[in-house]
C-alpha cells in the first residue's frame, strides 16, 4: 500500500467515459514527472483496490460527468463508497487535494460529477490545496484545464515541498508582420526536426505529382484553390492593422499574432515504433477483430455482440432538412438485458475514402495491407511508455485507421505542436506553431475546434507536414462508440433492437477540406444503402412484416453490426403504469418514447384493472408535417387505442398562424391548465433530444406554466423544477 509519507509522491485519479479526463491526468502526471514528483495514476473504474484514498495526504482528481450530471460508468462505484452516509466527518481529515471537474454548460447539471465529489469531499474532511477547475467543452475543455493545469504543478512543489522548476516550453520569435517571409527560429528545434531537414519528407510534393494519382490530383487542385482565395471564405477572423484591414484564417494570421513571439507546448516524446512485415493481412471483419481483441469500451454495460441488421428504413422525405434511418436489429443470438430508455453503443469505422486519402497523403499505400506489429522505442524520453491497449497486437495500417482511431476530432494543441514539428516549409509551420500556442488560443478555438477541422483537413491545407504515421498514431484518440437510443421494448419484441437516427451532414467550407457525413450515422447509412427501404410515409415496425421473413431476406449475405448495451441510470419508466408520465421528445428525440410507449403498450394488455392507465402524454414536434413526422401511423395507433392519452404536435416550418404552436414548449405552455395537475399528481417528466436550445427551453416552459397555473413566483417555480430534478420525477436524456 503506497505509504503516506513518502515525500514527493502524490495520488493522480481519473474517472473517465471517453478519453478525455484520462488524457488529461496522464499529461498533468508527465508535467508532474517532468518536475521530479512521484505519481501514482490510477484510473477510478478500474483499480480502485489498488489505492485507498483515506491514507492519502495529497491527491489530484480528474472527473467528467455524464447522462444528467452522473459520473462516469465506470467510477461510480467509486462515488458510491464515498456516498455513503456512514462515513465519520473525519475520514478523509488527512487528504489535501485538487479537483478538475469535466462538463459542458449545456446541460443543466454542468459538471455535476466533480461538483458532487468536490462537495463530498470536504464534507469528509479533506482540504482543496489548490481551487478547483471546471472544464467546459462548449466552449472548449483547454480554455480552463491549460491555465488550471499551469497552475497545478507549482501548488503541488509547494504542497509536497518539492523545488519547482520552470521548464522551458517551444519558444519561436518571429520578425514583424507584413514580411511575408517570416522568419522562425525555433529556439527549442528538436533533433527530430534536423533530422527531418536532411529527410525524405521534404521531398514529398514532388512525389505526389509525378505518381499521377488521381486523388492526389484532386487533393493538389483543392489546395489550389483554396491558396488563390487566399483561404477559405467563410474562416476569416477580422482584425485591423494600422493601415489596412487584414483577415485571418486556417492558413494565415495577421496581427497582432503574427508578430508575437509564442509560447507552444513542448514536443511530446516520441515512443511507438511500427515494423511492416512483408505478409500481407487478412481481409478481416471489423466487428468480429474487436470482439476477439476483448478490449473493452470504457462506457459498456455489456460485452460487444454481434447484431444483425434486419432492416433500414428511410423515415423522411428526400425532400427533408435532415435524412432520419430507423435500423432494426436482431440480437437473438447474443442476447442481453435492456430496459426503455436504455441504449446501444455502436461500434463505428471511418469512411474507407477517408482513410484511403490519408493513407495517399502520407505516401503509406503500400505498407496500408502489410501486417504490422506495434514496439516501443529503445530508450525513448517518455515516462512509463505503454502501446494503446486499442491497437490490436497483429494488425495493418489501414485496419488500424478504420478502426481504432479517430481521424475526425479537432486535434489537441499537442498533436498540432507535433505536426508542426514535421512541417518544413516556414510560413506553414509558423502557422501549426500559432494555433498550438498560448498566444493563439482564439484562432484555435475558431479554425480548429468549433470548425471541427480534423487531420486530413491539416494535412490536406498544410502541405509540407509529413510526419511519420507513428507520431499520428500516438496521438490520436481513440475511435468512441455512438450511444443510439432504443425505440424498442423487450416485453413487446423480444431480440429486437430498434434505433432511429439523423444521417449528419458535414458540408466542406470553414477549413473543412471535404463534405463529409458523422462517422456513425455515414458508417450505418453507407452499410445498409443496398438494403434500405426508402421513404414511403410509413412507420417501420409495424409494416415490415415478419422478423423472421426479414432474416430469412438477409441470410444471403447477413449484415451484421458491432454493439453493446449502455445502461441509463435514472431514465427508466415505471413498471407501475398508473403513474402519469409526461414526454417531450422533438425530432428522434422521440426514440426513447417510442419504447416506452410499445412497452405501455404490451404491460397494458396484462394490467389486471386497465381503467387504472395513468395519463400519458407525449409532445412532439418536427419540421414539417409531411416530411419529417417520425412514426407517424404508429403515433396515430397509440392514440387510438388510448396507450397515449394525449399528442400533442407541432411543425416549426409548416405555415402557421400566429395562434399555432411552434415548438415543443409552447405546446407545454398551451395545455399548462391540464399538464400542472398531472405534474402535482406525481406524474414522471421525460425531456429528450437536444440539450443545446431545446431541453432549456422546455425546463423554461415547465417553470412558466407552475408560475401561471399556480400563480408562483419565478424563484418559487424554478425551486419546484429543482426538486422535481431532485427527485427523479424530472428526467433528462439529451445531447448536443
Ligand atoms: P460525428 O462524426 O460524431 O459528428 C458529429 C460532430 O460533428 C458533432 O460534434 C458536431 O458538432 C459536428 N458537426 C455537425 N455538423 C457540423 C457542421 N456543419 N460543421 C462542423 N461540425 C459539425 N442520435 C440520434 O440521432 N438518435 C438517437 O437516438 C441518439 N441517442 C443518443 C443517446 C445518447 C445517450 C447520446 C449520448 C447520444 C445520442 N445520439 C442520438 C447522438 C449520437 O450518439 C451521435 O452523437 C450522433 O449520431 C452523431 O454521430 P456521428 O458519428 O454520425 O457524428
Ligand atoms: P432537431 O434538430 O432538434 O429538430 C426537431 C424539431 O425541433 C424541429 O422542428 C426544430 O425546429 C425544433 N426545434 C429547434 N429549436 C428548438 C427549440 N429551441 N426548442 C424546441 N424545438 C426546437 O431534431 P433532430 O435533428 O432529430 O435532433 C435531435 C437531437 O437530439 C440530435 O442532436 C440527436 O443527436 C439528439 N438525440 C439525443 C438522444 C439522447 O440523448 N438520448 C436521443 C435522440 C436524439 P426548427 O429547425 O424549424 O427550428
Amino acid at each position: 500500500m503506497p505509504g503516506l509519507s513518502k515525500p514527493d509522491r502524490f495520488l493522480l485519479l481519473y474517472g473517465t467515459q471517453t478519453g478525455q479526463a484520462e488524457a488529461i491526468a496522464k499529461e498533468i502526471a508527465e508535467k508532474a514527472d517532468a518536475q521530479g514528483l512521484k505519481v501514482d495514476i490510477h484510473d477510478l473504474g478500474k483499480t480502485e483496490k489498488k489505492f485507498n484514498i483515506e491514507r492519502e495526504t495529497c491527491a489530484v482528481i480528474v472527473t467528467s460527468t455524464t447522462g444528467d450530471g452522473d459520473p462516469p460508468d465506470m467510477a461510480l462505484k467509486f462515488f458510491r463508497r464515498l456516498k455513503k452516509k456512514t462515513l465519520p466527518d473525519d475520514y478523509l481529515v488527512n487528504l489535501k487535494y485538487a479537483l478538475l471537474g469535466l462538463g459542458d454548460s449545456n446541460y443543466t447539471n454542468f459538471c455535476n460529477a466533480g461538483k458532487t465529489l468536490d462537495s463530498r469531499l470536504e464534507e469528509l474532511g479533506a482540504k482543496r490545496f489548490y481551487p478547483s477547475g471546471w472544464g467546459d467543452d462548449a466552449v472548449g475543455l483547454e480554455v480552463a484545464v491549460e491555465p488550471w493545469m499551469e497552475g497545478l504543478i507549482p501548488a503541488l512543489c509547494q504542497l509536497l515541498g518539492h523545488p519547482y522548476k520552470e521548464i522551458e516550453v517551444g519558444l519561436c520569435s518571429v520578425k514583424a508582420s507584413g514580411d511575408n517571409k517570416s522568419q522562425t527560429e525555433n529556439s527549442s528545434k528538436s533533433d527530430i526536426s534536423k533530422e527531418m531537414e536532411n529527410s525524405e519528407y521534404l521531398k514529398d510534393e514532388h512525389k505526389t505529382e509525378a505518381n499521377g494519382d488521381t486523388f492526389q490530383k484532386n487533393m493538389s487542385n483543392i489546395r489550389k484553390e483554396e491558396g488563390a482565395s487566399g483561404g477559405l471564405s467563410n474562416d476569416k477572423i477580422k482584425k485591423s492593422s494600422v493601415s489596412e484591414v487584414e483577415y485571418a484564417t486556417l492558413q494565415t494570421s495577421v496581427l497582432p499574432l503574427s508578430g508575437e513571439a509564442l509560447a507552444i507546448p513542448a514536443l511530446s516524446q516520441a515512443y511507438l515504433s511500427l515494423e511492416y512485415l512483408n505478409t500481407e493481412m487478412e481481409d478481416n471483419n471489423i466487428g468480429e477483430t474487436i470482439i476477439q481483441n476483448g478490449v473493452p469500451f470504457p462506457s459498456a454495460a455489456s460485452s460487444v455482440t454481434m447484431a444483425t441488421v434486419l432492416s433500414s428504413t428511410v423515415m423522411t422525405h428526400p425532400e427533408a432538412l435532415k435524412k432520419t434511418i430507423s435500423l432494426r436489429l436482431g440480437i437473438e443470438e447474443s442476447p442481453f438485458d435492456y430496459q426503455p430508455g436504455d441504449s446501444i453503443s455502436v461500434v463505428c469505422s471511418n469512411s474507407e475514402e477517408e482513410v484511403t486519402r490519408i493513407l495517399h497523403r502520407l505516401d503509406l499505400v503500400d505498407k496500408a495491407d502489410r501486417v504490422c506489429q506495434f514496439s516501443i522505442i529503445p530508450n525513448t524520453k517518455k515516462k512509463n511508455p505503454t502501446i494503446p491497449q486499442y491497437y490490436p497486437p497483429v494488425s495493418s495500417l489501414r485496419y488500424i485507421l478504420t478502426t481504432c482511431v479517430d481521424l475526425r476530432e479537432p486535434p489537441k494543441k499537442a498533436f498540432i505542436r507535433t505536426l508542426a514539428e514535421y512541417t518544413s516549409e516556414e510560413q506553414e509551420r509558423r502557422r501549426l506553431q500559432e494555433l498550438c500556442s498560448k498566444q493563439g488560443s482564439s484562432d484555435y478555438s475558431h479554425f480548429i475546434r468549433e470548425a471541427g477541422v480534423g487531420l486530413l483537413d491539416l494535412l490536406m491545407t498544410f502541405t509540407s507536414c509529413n510526419p511519420p504515421v507513428e507520431r499520428l498514431l500516438e496521438q490520436l484518440p481513440r475511435l468512441q462508440p455512438r450511444p443510439y437510443s432504443v425505440c424498442s421494448s423487450p416485453v413487446a419484441e423480444p431480440g429486437v433492437l430498434e434505433v432511429a437516427f439523423n444521417v449528419v451532414d458535414i458540408p466542406s467550407g470553414d477549413g473543412r477540406t471535404f463534405d463529409r457525413t458523422g462517422v456513425c450515422t455515414g458508417m450505418l447509412d453507407r452499410l445498409t444503402s443496398s438494403i434500405q427501404r426508402p421513404y414511403t410515409d410509413h412507420c417501420p415496425s409495424s409494416e415490415d412484416g415478419d422478423i423472421s421473413d426479414q432474416v430469412a431476406n438477409l441470410q444471403l449475405s447477413p449484415l451484421k453490426l458491432p454493439i453493446f448495451a449502455r445502461t441509463n441510470q435514472h431514465f427508466h419508466m415505471s413498471d407501475d403504469l398508473t403513474v402519469p408520465l409526461i414526454m417531450v421528445g422533438p425530432g428522434t428525440g422521440v426514440a426513447p418514447f417510442i419504447g416506452f410507449l410499445r412497452h405501455r403498450e404490451a404491460l397494458h394488455a396484462k394490467m389486471a384493472d386497465p381503467t387504472m392507465y395513468g395519463d400519458t402524454w407525449l409532445f412532439f414536434g418536427c419540421r414539417h408535417r409531411d416530411k419529417d413526422y417520425l412514426y407517424r401511423k404508429e403515433l396515430a395507433r397509440f392514440e387510438e387505442t388510448g396507450i397515449l392519452t394525449r399528442l400533442c404536435v407541432c411543425f416549426s416550418r409548416d405555415e402557421l398562424d400566429s395562434d399555432t404552436p411552434r415548438y415543443v414548449q409552447d405546446n407545454i405552455c398551451r395545455h399548462a391548465v391540464e399538464l400542472v395537475p398531472l405534474i402535482d399528481k406525481g406524474a414522471k417528466i421525460f425531456v429528450c433530444g437536444d440539450a443545446k436550445n431545446m431541453a432549456k427551453d422546455v425546463n423554461e416552459a415547465v417553470i412558466k406554466s407552475l408560475q401561471e397555473v399556480k400563480g408562483l413566483d419565478t424563484e418559487e417555480a424554478k425551486k419546484q423544477v429543482m426538486r422535481l430534478r431532485l427527485y427523479k420525477f424530472y428526467l433528462e436524456d439529451v445531447w448536443t
